[in-house]
C-alpha cells in the first residue's frame, strides 16, 4: 500500500481531506479509485485508509492504526561536510532507510564544494524531495528533517542539543589501539539523541577536531579501512541498527 505523509492531525470522526501533490499522486499515478486502500502516516503514526472521492482533493477514511515501530530508538542526525558532487542524494536516500533522523549539511574547511545561499536552498530542497520518498518507500513514521547548509561554528552551537556528540575521525582508523564504534555506542545507550559528525573528502582539519573536542565529542573509528565520505554515514547508520535493533 502506498504511504502518504499527511501534516494534519486525524479529526475525531477519522475523515479528512488529501490536497495538493498527493492527491495529484493518488488520482493520477496510483489511478486511486473508492475503496482503495492506502497508508496515511500523521504525527509519527501510521494508519491504514480507505478512498472516497478521488478528484482536485481525495476524501480519506482512516481505517485502523498500524502497529511496530519502524523507528531507531535513539534519534541519530548526521552531519557531513559538505562532499563533492551528489554524495549527499546518497546519504540522504540510504540514510533514510537506515533511521537517520537529521540529516546537516555543514560547510567544512576542506569542503571542495561551496554552496552559495541560493544554490544551498535549491539543493536542501532537492534532498527534501529524496528523503520524503525514501521515508515513504522504507515505511517510516518519520521523514528525517533535511538542514540548508550551515557553518561549522552552527553547528557546534547546536551540539549541546544531542545527548551525545561522536566525531568519526579517520586518525583513530590508523591507530592500533583504535576507538571501536561498538565500544563508542555502547557508551551513550542513554542518550535519547546523538550527533555524528563527519568530514568530507578531505577529512577533518585540525581546527575543526579541536572545536569538536571543545564541544565534548567522542572520538571513534568506523573500522581500519578509510571509508569514502558517502559510505562512513552509512556505515555508522548500519552498526548503530545492528546494535539497537
Ligand atoms: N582524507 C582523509 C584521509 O585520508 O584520512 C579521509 C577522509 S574520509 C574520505 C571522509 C570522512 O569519513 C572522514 O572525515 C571521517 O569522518 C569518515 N571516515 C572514513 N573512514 C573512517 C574510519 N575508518 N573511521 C572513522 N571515520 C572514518
Amino acid at each position: 500500500m502506498q504511504r502518504y505523509f499527511i501534516d494534519q492531525k486525524i479529526p475525531d470522526n477519522g475523515e479528512l481531506i488529501i490536497s495538493g501533490d498527493d492527491a495529484r499522486h493518488i488520482a493520477k499515478v496510483m489511478r486511486g479509485e473508492p475503496g482503495d486502500r492506502i497508508v496515511v502516516v500523521a504525527d509519527g503514526t501510521a494508519y491504514e485508509a480507505e478512498l472516497g472521492t478521488v478528484s482536485q482533493e481525495v476524501g480519506v477514511r482512516i481505517l485502523k492504526k498500524l502497529d511496530g515501530n519502524p523507528e531507531l530508538p535513539l534519534h541519530v542526525a548526521i552531519a557531513c561536510g559538505l562532499p563533492k558532487g551528489d554524495k549527499l542524494d546518497l546519504i540522504a536516500q540510504k540514510g533514510t532507510e537506515l533511521g537517520m533522523h537529521r540529516l546537516i549539511p555543514f560547510e567544512a574547511e576542506r569542503s571542495v564544494v561551496k554552496w552559495d545561499a541560493a544554490k544551498a536552498g535549491k539543493k536542501a530542497e532537492r534532498l527534501r524531495k529524496i528523503v520524503k520518498e525514501a521515508a515513504e518507500q522504507s515505511h517510516r513514521t518519520v521523514i528525517p528533517h533535511v538542514h540548508t547548509p550551515e557553518s561549522f561554528p552552527e553547528l557546534l552551537k547546536s551540539a549541546s542539543r544531542y545527548g551525545a556528540v561522536i566525531a568519526a575521525y579517520e586518525d583513530e582508523a590508523r591507530k592500533t589501539d583504535r576507538t571501536r564504534f561498538a565500544d563508542t555506542l555502547k557508551s551513550v545507550y542513554d542518550k535519547g539523541s546523538i550527533l555524528l559528525v563527519f568530514g568530507p573528502e578531505g577529512g577533518f582539519s585540525q581546527a575543526e577536531i579541536t572545536g569538536l573536542e571543545r564541544a565534548g565529542a567522542l572520538f571513534t573509528s568506523l573500522g581500519p579501512r578509510i571509508l569514502r565520505a558517502e559510505t562512513a554515514p552509512l556505515y555508522a547508520l548500519a552498526a548503530i541498527s545492528y546494535e539497537y535493533e
